[in-house]
């Protein structure tokens, strides 16, 4: 039997920060991951931390930048490629009043730092944007599909990634740890994502999948470096080719793309641009949404099984801080933020 202070369920966003946790603290751990579904693999890897529908701070926003903007640079360095660019998202308007709110937002404390008080004049004749552009500050993007790549092979080359599904039912509970396939460990963490559902220790029902898509277009005349935010984002990717997305899909639990999906984007992208393209791809995945779009951390029934979950539309901007907070709960015993606190859905 191998001993082990930690099993991991998962290897998304969610699992790769409880990993670096348990780095940071020097215990000894197993990873199981079937690498089925991830949604940290087909997000289109934008940390922003503004609402650019309305012109919000998403939640908390200032707090989670300031632990993910290191975090990842941290894993740069540690998995020895680049991950983040510094890419500018700028937010098509599609009025004069949105100009002016705009400027209102940005004047709010904690929007100051995130929306430039210029306006942009649009001077590229492939994009639609005769209200200009507002930019936002700071944002970045990462490349997931490398992130998960490359920590995958950093977990093997530790010997401590197990590339399968883990089955629930198989756990033995011994002395208030646990067993399971040669393993022992004391305490096992949850963070696989919308899959969670499945998880017969899961008994709260306040995890919603909320599947998203995105259309992959060649369009050789857009010549556009910045990220757009227009209906859609529009994230320039290599070799003239940009990733449109993603939709919100209510109800819809399947992993396929959907024609209805490539409608929606197709529509999206006849407003945003008015040069010739073509679709090569298109994509589906599933985000952990929650009932109250709060994450979801910690143990239900204090018995030494916790969760890291519900990261929803911003999983890479929240996960470093989040899986902060659930290590210093575990560590000291002092409570979660009550946001964020998985028993809040208790009864
Ligand atoms: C279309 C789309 C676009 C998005 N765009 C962005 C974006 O631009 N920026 C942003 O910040 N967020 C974005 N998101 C949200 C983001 O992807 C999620 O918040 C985040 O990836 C969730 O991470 P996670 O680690 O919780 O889950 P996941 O990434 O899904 O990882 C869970 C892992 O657990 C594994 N697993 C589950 N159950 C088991 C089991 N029993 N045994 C073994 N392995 C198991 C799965 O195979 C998977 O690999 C987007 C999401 C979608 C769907």
């Amino acid at each position: 039997m191998k001993k082990v202070d930690y099993i991991i369920v998962g290897l998304g966003i969610a699992g790769i920060s409880v990993c670096e946790q348990l780095e940071a603290r020097g215990k000894y751990f197993v990873v199981y991951d079937s690498g089925k579904n991830t949604a940290t693999s087909v997000a289109g890897g934008v940390v922003n931390p503004v609402v650019l529908k309305r012109f919000n701070p998403a939640w908390k926003a200032e707090s989670f930048y300031e632990k993910a903007r290191p975090f990842y640079s941290v894993l740069e360095r540690k998995l020895n490629v680049s991950l983040v660019s510094d890419i500018r998202v700028r937010r098509i308007f599609n009025s004069a009043e949105e100009q002016n709110d705009w400027f209102v937002a940005g004047d709010s404390p904690v929007l100051e730092s995130f929306l430039s008080s210029e306006i942009i004049q649009n001077t590229n004749i492939s994009i639609i944007a005769k209200h200009g552009m507002g930019e936002v500050l700071n944002s970045f993007r990462i490349d997931t599909d490398l992130l998960l790549k490359t920590y995958r092979e950093y977990l093997e080359r530790k010997g401590c990634l197990v590339s399968d599904e883990f089955e629930h039912s198989s756990i033995v509970t011994e002395n208030g740890g646990f067993e399971l396939n040669g393993y022992s460990a004391n305490r096992i963490i949850f963070s696989e994502g919308a899959a969670v559902i499945r998880n017969p220790f899961f008994t709260m029902d306040c995890l919603i999948p909320k599947k998203g898509e995105y259309l992959f277009i060649r369009a050789p005349k857009l010549k556009c470096e910045s990220i757009l935010k227009g209906p859609f984002f529009m994230i320039p990717l290599k070799d003239d080719v940009y990733q449109v997305g993603a939709t919100f899909a209510h109800g819809d639990f399947s992993f396929e793309t959907s024609s209805e999906g490539k409608q929606k984007m197709l529509g999206a992208i006849a407003k945003m641009i008015s040069c010739d393209f073509e679709v090569v791809d298109q994509i589906a995945g599933m985000r952990p949404t929650v009932k109250d779009r709060r994450p979801i951390l910690g143990s239900i029934e204090n018995n030494n099984m916790y969760f890291l979950n519900g990261l929803g539309t911003r999983g890479l901007l929240m996960a470093p801080l989040l899986s902060e907070w659930l290590f210093e709960h575990i560590d000291t015993g002092d409570p979660l933020p009550k946001e964020v606190e998985v028993q809040r859905f208790l009864n």
